[in-house]
């Protein structure tokens, strides 16, 4: 059977997803050149393979020779669970809270391409999930599903910016989606708020200074000079989205209960972390978005939190 926009929409919001839409595939000339202006920048810090595949990037026919369209995907996570404020423990960033984002949306995709593959067997693709060498940001915002906010992440008119995005290469064809226009308008609450000025730019962060950086990706130590600016973020840090106005006013509960938070892992003690063990530290994260900083790089967070409020 042919597919349609509307049969994808259809089979894509019965697995999960809470939004669809579609962009052709063409070459990403623009945006090819904001990424190397930003590299050319040094605001990718230590992460080296944003330089990498550049061609890829630019061009998804270099994927996929055959491709025609991208279908964008993206998955609310919002939860409505909050922090304690205890002045010991170290707040770990919403998406990080329950199962890793990865393992359940893989398995929803498996089951989309398996799906639109039987149902119609020229139906080629290759999917992402936030890896490999895809811009899904600038996908979702060519397919409708919203519009990049100042702080670099894409925001929903119905969720906010608390979403998961996939991106579905493929040789078919579809009715394209309406672009969304860029609803932040006159706001700088989320350049405002940073509390390291991450956000240098409207529209670029420099990962030098952004938290989420330096806690997560970050191989090497913390600078000091970040020193008392880390308002207790452990792992990541929402703070640039949690004063955005459209989360304020629109984020809705996930029905995924897979988001919810794991084994009370929103913030984890300081004290507790340095103690922690490899085993300890397998058996609490295995699953979780946390593991990725591994508990060496979870130890030198903690270890600089607690020393910025010794000296602070
Ligand atoms: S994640 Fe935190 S540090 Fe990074 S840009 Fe947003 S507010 Fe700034
Ligand atoms: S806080 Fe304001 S400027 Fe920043 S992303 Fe949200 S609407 Fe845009």
């Amino acid at each position: 059977m042919k597919l349609t926009s509307d049969i994808v929409i259809e089979k894509a919001k019965e697995i999960g997803f809470d939004l669809v839409g579609f962009a052709r595939a063409d070459e990403l000339t623009d945006e090819k050149r904001k990424l190397e202006e930003w590299l050319s920048r040094g605001l990718q810090a230590g992460m080296g393979y944003m330089e990498r595949y550049i061609e890829k990037r630019k061009d998804v026919r270099n994927i996929l020779p055959t491709a025609k369209s991208i279908i964008s995907l993206a998955v609310n996570y919002f939860t409505s669970y909050g922090y304690s404020g205890k002045n010991d423990s170290g707040k770990i960033s919403r998406y990080a809270w329950g199962k890793d984002y990865h393992l359940i949306i893989w398995e929803m995709l498996r089951e989309l391409e398996a799906w639109l593959k039987k149902t119609d067997p020229d139906f080629e693709s290759i999917s992402y999930v936030d890896t490999g060498p895809v811009m899904d940001k600038v996908w979702a915002v060519k397919s409708g599903l919203g519009w990049m906010g100042k702080h670099t992440n894409v925001i929903n008119k119905n969720f906010g910016s608390w979403i998961f995005l996939a991106s579905i290469i493929t040789n078919y064809e579809f009715n394209y989606s309406q672009r969304i226009p860029d609803f932040c308008g006159t706001c700088t609450a989320c350049i405002d708020a940073c509390p390291t000025g991450a956000i240098v730019d409207e529209y670029a962060v420099d990962s030098n200074k952004c938290i989420s950086y330096l806690t997560i990706e970050n191989k090497n130590g913390i600078p000091e000079e970040f020193g008392g600016k880390f308002d207790n973020w452990l792992f990541g840090c929402d703070v640039c989205q949690d004063v955005c106005p459209w989360n304020i006013k629109f984020a809705i509960e996930t029905n995924k209960e897979g988001f919810n938070p794991a084994g009370g892992n929103t913030e984890i003690d300081l004290y507790e972390i340095m103690k922690m063990t490899d085993e300890e530290f397998k058996t609490r994260f295995d699953t979780s978005p946390v593991s990725r900083a591994r508990l060496k790089g979870l130890k030198r967070n903690a270890g600089f939190l607690i020393d910025s409020k010794k000296n602070g």
